[in-house]
């Protein structure tokens, strides 16, 4: 295909700027650009042809099955862009004053009533762009709090080896040190191994539950129990809420501070870098701690607030003010039984694939899931040299996106798959089948999936080479 550079040619340009009706204006020497811009021209139809021609060659959410796990690929309702794209929403200006953006500060503020009723936390900002940057934000309150006590003698954050790579990186870049416990045989938290390391010097312990192999924590209250009795506070990451949201709270699991992917529970689009949100909640004695601004409610009239000892901002001005919208517009259409239904059916589409594949491959923690579960294709290298990644490049060639591969890192060849509440039972038969065809295919000759896959737009990608050589221009 052709970059939009190569089918650029001189005097195609579709010019939309009207007529100059002002005198213009000589730019002097020093505001003058050395070289000319160098922009491709290209005629309206000739640049909307270019991008249908890409969108054709991306796998989406709308182009079929994407069980990417842990990232809770669910369809973005289209009602959540109608909102999205209102002119008072879409066209306000961040520096406008309070008293002309009242409607977004008040979905600013349904919004995070709103997460506060679903997740048990008494305050919540929207500012954090991402899970991770919430993580981030989550832990820099910690050791705010930690510091406003002069209890600077704790220096560690626990966290399990089953944890998203996000969680350890966080905790570091706020200048913790990372104590990471291994899960035990059911993959979820030693209690005993945690009870060994929870002591003075604890900040805190970062928990994903449900965890990353898809299982809801056995202990759960036990574990945040052994942290507050050392001292610490709890961090719970919420990427995984899609499994309990409207049925179970984080609140009432003793944790003291947590995040949300809007872009994944809360179905507003993600891939492609963003904008995403990572909405964080805390407890009441965590909310002076939190970023500014926060949007308080006063005479009827919505302002910012800096909170007392706020870490600052994390984000320029309302963090990602579409995504709220959005956010906001699914958990309105769905109402409190809605959002109940989305978490039930999503662990009842996930039990139900799990069932149907453990026919052809191993599950890495047998028994009911949440609405994750991890194979293992640890037995299918043994026997015929055919990796996790094999499969997933044959299951491109078959038209699905495959699942998540290679995470949990303590699961060897894993591949993880999140069906997610919004595909049908027909849907995942299909993919069941594609799976069985997948699995007859190792059977029958083993050494074919090494070429997957064939027919795709580009095949198997020098992903070394592209990480550690990205060619982020196009002209070089
Ligand atoms: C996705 C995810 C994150 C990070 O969230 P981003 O929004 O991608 O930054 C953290 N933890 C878990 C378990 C995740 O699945």
């Amino acid at each position: 295909m052709k970059l939009i550079f190569e089918i650029s040619g001189e005097g195609h340009g579709c010019d939309l700027l009207p007529a100059l009706d002002v005198p213009p204006y000589q730019l002097s020497g020093f505001e003058k650009r050395g070289i000319a811009l160098d922009l491709p021209q290209l005629s309206e139809v000739e640049l909307s042809r270019h991008y249908t021609r890409l969108m054709k060659r991306t796998f989406g959410v709308n182009s079929g099955f994407y069980p990417l796990g842990s990232c809770t690929m669910k369809y973005n309702p289209r009602v959540n862009e109608e909102m999205a794209a209102l002119s008072g929403f879409a066209e306000i200006h961040p520096l406008q004053p309070e008293h002309t953006v009242q409607g977004c500060l008040q979905v600013i503020s349904e919004a995070e009533k709103a997460l506060c009723e679903i997740t048990g936390m008494d305050a919540v900002t929207m500012q954090p762009a991402a899970g991770s940057h919430g993580e981030f934000t989550g832990v820099m309150m910690i050791k705010a709090y930690h510091e406003s006590r002069g209890d600077t003698k704790r220096t560690k954050i626990i966290v399990p080896d089953a944890a998203h790579g996000t969680n350890p990186a966080s905790a570091t870049m706020a200048g913790y040190t990372v104590v990471n416990i291994p899960s035990n045989a059911e993959g979820c938290v030693d209690l005993e191994k945690l009870r060994e390391v929870a002591g003075e010097d604890t900040a805190g312990f970062m928990l994903t539950n449900p965890n990353t192999v898809g299982i809801f924590e056995r202990n759960i209250l036990e574990i945040t129990k052994i942290i507050h009795d050392a001292g610490g506070l709890n961090y719970y990451d919420g990427a995984n809420l899609n499994a309990i949201v409207g049925v179970t709270r984080p609140g009432d699991m003793g944790f003291d501070v947590i995040h949300l992917n809007l872009h994944k529970t809360f179905s507003t689009p993600h891939g492609g870098g963003g904008p995403g949100a990572g909405p964080v909640g805390c407890k009441e004695f965590l909310r002076d701690f939190m970023p500014d601004y926060e949007v308080i409610e006063e005479d009827g009239k919505y302002k910012f607030n800096r909170p007392e000892k706020s870490i600052g901002s994390v984000k320029a001005f309302y963090g990602n003010f579409l995504i709220v919208v959005r956010a906001l517009t699914y958990i309105k259409t769905l109402g409190a039984e809605g959002i109940k239904n989305v978490s039930t059916h999503a662990v009842l589409n996930a039990n139900y694939m799990r069932v149907k594949l453990a026919k052809f491959f191993d599950v890495a923690y047998d028994g009911i899931c949440m609405h994750e579960f991890v194979l293992t294709l640890k037995n299918v290298k043994d026997q015929y040299g055919v990796s996790a990644l094999d499969v997933a490049k044959t299951l491109l060639e078959n038209g699905i996106h495959p699942p998540t591969m290679y995470f949990p890192l303590i699961v060897p060849e894993a591949l993880m798959l999140e069906p997610t509440e919004t595909e049908s039972k027909e849907t995942m038969d299909e993919v069941i089948a594609i799976f069985e065809k997948v699995y007859n295919l190792i059977l029958s000759d083993p050494a074919s999936l090494h070429e997957m896959p064939l027919t795709t737009p580009v095949r198997r990608l020098d992903e070394v080479a592209a990480a550690r050589n990205p060619r982020i221009t196009c002209c070089q």
